[in-house]
Formats: C-alpha cells, structure tokens, sequence
C-alpha cells in the first residue's frame, strides 16, 4: 500500500470536506425537498393537459396512483415529471386512482 506524504493527505482530506456537503445537497433534493414545479405551460405538461387546479374534484395528484408526495403537502413529486413537483391539488390526463 503506498503511504500518504502530509501534503498529499491534506490534500485528499480538503476534498472530502469539500465534495460532502455537496452530496448531501444532491441527496436531499432528489428525495423530495425542493424540486422545481412543473410548469403547465412546459410541452410535456401541455401534451398531458396537466393544470394546478383540478377540474374534477375527486381527481387529483394527491390521489393519484403517479403522486408520491406526502398526504399533507401542498405539492409533491410525480412519476411522470421526474425531479420536478406537481401540485397536490392539480391534474393530468394520466391520472390514474391510487390503490388502496
Ligand atoms: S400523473 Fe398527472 S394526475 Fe397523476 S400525479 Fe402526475 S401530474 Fe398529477
């Protein structure tokens, strides 16, 4: 194994200290934190006829099969728009009920 003169540990620890943070940050966002929201106007959205406010009042993201955001936030992740956030109380044409 070869040995670590000080400058070169030094070196290697800095970048350790340096690089974790960032893997932290990445961690978090990609697990739900604070992922952009999905714009209607954005093609795919447009395509999917996707709206913040449903027009069916008992079809909408936070019922739907797609969403897995929490039961109480007002916006959350969907299987369809990967790493942005759709509105609890929004819409698609691929609404599907969610099970259970
Ligand atoms: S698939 Fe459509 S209805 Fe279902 S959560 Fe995603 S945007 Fe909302």
């Amino acid at each position: 194994m070869k040995k670590l003169n000080r400058r070169q540990f030094l070196g290697s620890t800095a970048a350790l200290v340096v690089l974790t943070p960032s893997i932290f940050v990445a961690g978090r966002s990609s697990a739900g934190g604070h992922l952009p929201k999905v714009d209607p106007n954005d093609p795919q959205a447009k395509a999917l006829s996707y709206v913040r406010e449903s027009p069916k009042a008992d079809n909408i993201c936070a019922n739907c099969q797609l969403y897995t955001g929490s039961a109480d936030a007002s916006w959350g992740p969907c299987a369809i728009f990967p790493n942005k956030e759709v509105a609890a109380g929004g819409w698609c044409s691929a609404w599907v009920k969610k099970a259970g």
